[in-house]
């Protein structure tokens, strides 16, 4: 009986070469291992088995639980029970299904798919990608080291600090020039760090100059070994402005903590509106504008990501003319974690005291409103030659069709965001993708899946190997019983709806 030329064995055997004693090439990616029978090629992803070059890991399908008409259908909530597949409600991934390495080969899957009465092509591949890094957002306000400091791990530079963005620090790890520019030890250190992340797992790292980290795609970053709780509720200023009402009788005066923006209630535009007397109190830092003051102190790990661990060390002084014995203050985080209530005495100065429940509440509203502090792990890269070489003859009406919108991108189903300008040069939150989506090559680069789905007309517009169209019937007969089926997640917009296009990721 003849092999069928989807299965996996037949997909992988197009890329192999057969030599002598059985030993067969992989041309899958520029290592091009010469693996023996019985054995994995150095990425493991291809093996030797009987003199046939195979595919480790099986392709992976996604099967919607949500029917055309928007009615819930079988078997969700459990694993796949080996029923055939609804064509209708199956996606076809990249995860597994091989690449298009070297460059002029179609994509191991052109699915043609009829939905909503439109002809509709997938194009599904795994990416080589080269140009590729992770861009890390960790929801902490403390100071994890200065802007454009060396990240390391096991000694390794493998990133940067990048700009700080509202309530979360910025790290940008990988990219060519540390996968391909420094030592052979940093390009696999990184390559194994944006593994790792990718893939969910937890990843120590350290910043020159700065902290030790603990980071893991949608877990709390953990700081010099302490996790971290909240995010911060806003700045300083924002802080105040926020909750200045329900301050208002029952303190006089409130600074909120703030690296970037210390607030301070009867300066700030909001407590001038409720006309609140000015108390006097004046904080260490520049001023910016009424009630804002920048570089109140050194960044650290103290209050609102400061180095202040005495709160009261942020009072420059307190003008006799204004201030008035039994004034009441607060200072507070921006979380609402740090926070002391004064009072202050005939001699105008602050003396603890203990909190009153209204203002106790207001704190503890701070807190309620704090979201909490997570890692998020958007991949980012450029798909290359070879990958859109695999789509059509004419890859510049693609990268075209991408960035007009017509053609949906995503990555093992998940939406991507799509830069503008030129290439294709996508991003993508790792948690919206199946698991072990990600593998990697020792050259050293990141595999991973991507999909282009477009109307079948326009893929006959944009030069596309339709002479290597199948239909999804034919992949599903050929590949489901080698096949990883997973549910499809109802958080992603399912590729084929019309709302789907012009890049809903973005
Ligand atoms: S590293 Fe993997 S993909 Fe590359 S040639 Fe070797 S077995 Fe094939």
């Amino acid at each position: 009986m003849s092999e069928d030329p989807l299965s996996l064995a037949a997909r992988a055997k197009k890329m192999g070469a057969a030599e002598a004693d059985g030993i067969v090439r992989c041309d899958a990616c520029p290592v091009l291992c010469r693996i023996r029978p019985g054995r994995a090629g150095a990425c493991a992803r291809y093996a030797n088995e009987q003199g046939r070059l195979v595919r480790t890991d099986p392709v992976v399908l996604m099967q919607r639980t949500i029917d055309a008409d928007g009615k819930l259908v079988a078997f969700a909530g459990s694993a796949w029970d080996g029923a055939p597949l609804d064509p209708a409600r199956t996606f076809i991934t990249g995860i597994g299904a091989g690449t298009t390495y070297p460059d002029y080969k179609p994509a191991p899957f052109i699915v043609a798919a009829e939905h909503a009465g439109v002809d509709t092509v997938t194009v599904v591949t795994e990416g080589i990608f080269s140009y590729c890094g992770v861009k890390l957002k960790i929801d902490t306000d403390r100071h994890l080291g200065p802007e454009t400091a060396a990240v390391r791990v096991d000694g390794e530079e493998v990133g940067h600090v990048t700009t700080a963005e509202y309530g979360s620090q910025m790290l940008s790890i990988g990219g060519v020039r540390h996968l391909t520019g420094g030592s052979k030890r940093e390009g696999n250190v990184t390559c194994e760090t944006l593994l790792q992340l990718c893939s969910g797992e937890p990843v120590a790292m350290s910043i020159d100059g700065g902290r030790n980290l603990v980071v893991a795609a949608g877990q709390a970053p953990i700081v010099d070994g302490k996790p971290e709780v909240r995010m911060r509720v806003g700045c300083g200023s924002a802080t105040v402005g926020i909750f200045a009402r329900q301050w208002l009788g029952h303190v006089d005066e409130v600074i909120v903590v703030d690296d970037h923006i210390t607030g301070v209630l009867t300066e700030h535009q909001s407590g001038r509106v409720l006309d609140m007397p000015p108390a006097g109190i004046r904080v260490r830092g520049r001023k910016s504008t009424p009630g804002r003051y920048f570089k109140v102190a050194e960044p650290g790990l103290g209050w609102g990501g400061t180095s202040i661990t005495e709160p009261l060390s942020i009072i420059a002084n307190i003008d006799a003319k204004l201030a008035w014995p039994g004034l009441r203050l607060l200072i507070t985080s921006t979380t609402g974690e740090d926070a002391l209530y004064c009072v202050l005495n005939a001699n105008l100065q602050p003396v603890p005291a203990s909190m009153p429940a209204e203002v106790a509440a207001v704190i503890q509203r701070i807190g309620e409103n704090c979201e909490p502090a997570l890692c998020s792990v958007l991949f980012m890269a450029g798909a290359g030659g070879s990958l859109r070489a695999g789509v059509t003859e004419n890859p510049i009406l693609l990268t075209r069709s991408v960035g007009r919108g017509e053609t949906t991108v995503t990555m093992g189903g998940a939406p991507v965001a799509v830069w503008p300008g030129g290439g294709i040069t996508i991003m993508v939150d790792v948690t919206r993708m199946p698991k072990a989506a990600f593998g990697s090559v020792p050259t050293p680069a990141i595999v991973a899946p991507i999909e282009f789905t477009l109307p079948r007309a326009l893929y006959q517009r944009l030069g596309g190997h339709t002479a290597d169209i199948v239909s999804i019937d034919e992949v599903i007969r050929a590949v489901s019983q080698e096949a990883r089926v997973d549910h499809w997640s109802d958080d992603n917009p399912w590729p084929f709806a019309s709302d789907a296009r012009r890049n809903p990721g973005s």
